[in-house]
């Protein structure tokens, strides 16, 4: 490719509505173009990056034997009714209507389809186990689509599905996917963790694993033992109770007057106690009911833990002041755990019933109790971990200090078990002749998200720093002087020699000046440079550098082109 030809529109601004390092540089870098909010085009260097990231992952999954199969994306929402997502999904289901006011959605995800097929194919553990994986655009409508590929309500996703005998298998399933997706984010040169994590809306019962590629501007909380292999989503992390060596009450429970006091900071300096000494009652609203939870103070509630300790898939919520008031007769900072309606579900973090005594909110303005004892004057309906684990706590398997860290989600596995064969009735007949539910898995890899993920790890002030598997080429020729027909004619030679040695080259052709030509290759971050002026070649000689490195060496014309092939085999080595 010339870069005279290319459609590569690159910009020296930053682009005001990217937040993110990744977003700006795939704009200024010519790579995307934003269509609508969540929606982007990709140009031709950025769909050959992508297309890098879609090759590593096939080829990852056809190791472990997985077939690829291209599902359809519109799918009919009886297929949703069966499973019970068309309600669970939520607004971000993407649902449309036909002509015939037929309801379909846009598929965020398969296993619907995936299993109908299957129901209607497999008879017989013969068929089994089976892996089967589709590379295709996915629909989400998100809350908040930003930091363009990060977040789309359109992006790439390879999603593969096992289907297994019995458990077993669908633990081997779960661990050769496992394996394949670390030999993918290690191929692209990614620095990345797989953390322990919440199922979501895609649920099942077994074990799920992210894969975190680590970076600043990640949106997940991530934490990790430095001296075991301990690591989790925090949003997942196991806390256990802390205990606090605080003071016995003073006597029993008082009503003191709190006068103007409305959030834990005014209450902690207006009572000069610790914030472990409070208790937080917050009231919750999901779908239909209302329940009060309870945490210690200096604690936040942590609503994935809730949402499942409840059974899941209610659409939980901080209650409106309106409801409190209705219900409790005060407003949100006076709410507490005394004398509530009976009807009203108590829950409380396991910490909560260890503290001796505890300040609490009196349902009252400008009250609150002290002296309460939560082991014997609360009425507690259940107990669960439901706080955010925070940094420094004990790791739950060794016990040393947690780290944390921030994480972007590229991957995840889960293992379903019979939650979709059960619900779709896919089924096969064993050995015996019995009829078994299959056991699946399914596996998830953001194929953009990658791509922005791998960009926010490898940057500097100038531009990307293309990892060489996913460069868009490996290799740009730069000749400065564009007046002299030798250093012309030499890079135009240099061009067709790397190409016919398999190496992914550009030459930059352009009459534009120096300056500018190296400003562009930096931006866009191609690995290798190797530059042509008429001083250096005039003694036979160009200069060869490094993206990552910025190191230049000059070369003799006659071995660059050998020397680039070493470099990038070199950088493709796994
Ligand atoms: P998130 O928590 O970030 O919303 P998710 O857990 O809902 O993601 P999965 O259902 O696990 O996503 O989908 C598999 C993979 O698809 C994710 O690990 C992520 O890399 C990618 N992905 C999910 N949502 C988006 C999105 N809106 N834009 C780009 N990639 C996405
Ligand atoms: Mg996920």
């Amino acid at each position: 490719m010339r870069v005279s030809q290319l459609f590569n529109p690159t910009l020296r601004e930053v682009p005001a509505e990217a937040e993110v390092i990744s977003h700006q540089l795939m704009v200024r870098a010519g790579l995307i173009r934003k269509t609508a909010s969540g929606l982007y085009t990709y140009l031709p260097l950025g769909l050959r990056i992508l297309k890098k990231m879609e090759a590593i992952v096939r080829a990852e999954m056809e190791a472990k034997g997985g077939q690829e199969i291209l599902m359809p994306i519109l799918q009919p929402a009886e297929l949703w009714k069966e499973s019970g997502r068309w309600e669970a999904y939520g607004a971000e289901l993407m649902r449309i209507k036909d002509r015939h006011n037929r309801e379909f959605c846009l598929g965020p995800t398969h296993e619907e389809i995936i299993t109908d097929l299957i129901r209607g194919e497999i008879r017989s553990y013969k068929q089994l186990p089976l892996l089967l994986y589709q590379i295709q655009n996915k629909y989400r409508d998100e809350r908040r689509p930003r930091f363009g590929l990060m977040r789309g309500r359109e992006f790439v996703m390879k999603d593969l599905y096992s289907f297994d005998r019995d458990e077993t298998g669908m633990d081997e399933s779960y661990q050769k996917m496992y394996d394949a997706y670390c030999r993918i984010f290690t191929r692209c040169g990614l620095v990345y963790r797989a953390v322990e994590a919440d199922a979501g809306a895609i649920g099942g019962t077994g074990a799920t694993h992210e894969f975190m590629v680590l970076a600043n501007s990640g949106e997940n909380a991530v934490v990790y033992c430095p001296e075991c292999s301990y690591a989790a989503n925090v949003e997942k992390a196991e806390c256990h109770p802390q205990i606090i060596e605080d003071v016995s009450p003073e006597g029993p429970r008082k009503l003191v007057p709190t006068p103007n006091v409305k959030t834990i900071d005014d209450l902690v300096e207006f009572l000069a106690v610790p914030k472990t000494a409070l208790v937080k009652s917050l009231l919750y609203q999901g779908d239909e009911k209302l329940l009060l939870v309870l945490v210690r103070g200096d604690r936040e509630v942590n609503e994935i833990k809730l949402n499942n300790a409840l059974g899941g898939f209610l659409s939980l919520q901080l209650a409106s002041p309106e409801v409190i008031l209705t219900l409790l007769g005060c407003q949100p900072g006076s709410v507490g755990p005394l004398e509530v309606p009976n009807e009203l579900m108590v829950i409380a973090d396991a910490e909560v019933p260890l503290m001796k005594s505890a300040v609490c909110g009196a349902n009252k303005a400008d009250y609150h109790f002290v002296d309460a004892v939560p082991s014997t004057e609360f009425r507690i309906n259940k107990v669960f971990d439901l706080r955010m684990m925070e940094t420094g706590e004990a790791c739950p398997k060794c016990g040393a200090p947690l780290k944390d860290a921030r994480g972007i989600e590229v991957g995840q596995v889960f293992k379903l078990g019979t939650k979709y064969s059960k619900a779709l009735g896919a089924t096969y007949l064993d050995i015996n002749g019995e009829e078994k539910f299959c056991e699946m898995g399914c596996y998830g890899v953001g194929v953009s998200r990658s791509i922005a993920a791998a960009i926010e790890q490898n940057h500097d002030d100038y531009g990307i720093i293309w990892p060489m598997p996913l460069a868009p080429y490996q290799c740009i020729i730069v000749p400065v002087s564009t007046k002299d027909a030798l250093v012309v004619e030499t890079a135009v030679n240099l061009y067709l020699e790397l190409q016919r040695l398999g190496v992914e080259v550009i030459l930059d052709d352009r009459d534009e000046r120096g300056g500018v030509k190296f400003k562009d290759a930096d931006l866009v971050g191609y690995p290798i440079r190797v530059t042509l002026g008429s001083k250096t070649l005039a003694n036979g000689q160009v200069e060869l550098r490094e993206r990552k490195t910025g190191e230049t060496q000059l070369i003799l014309i006659k071995e660059v082109a050998q020397q680039v092939k070493a470099i990038i085999e070199k950088a493709l080595l796994f």
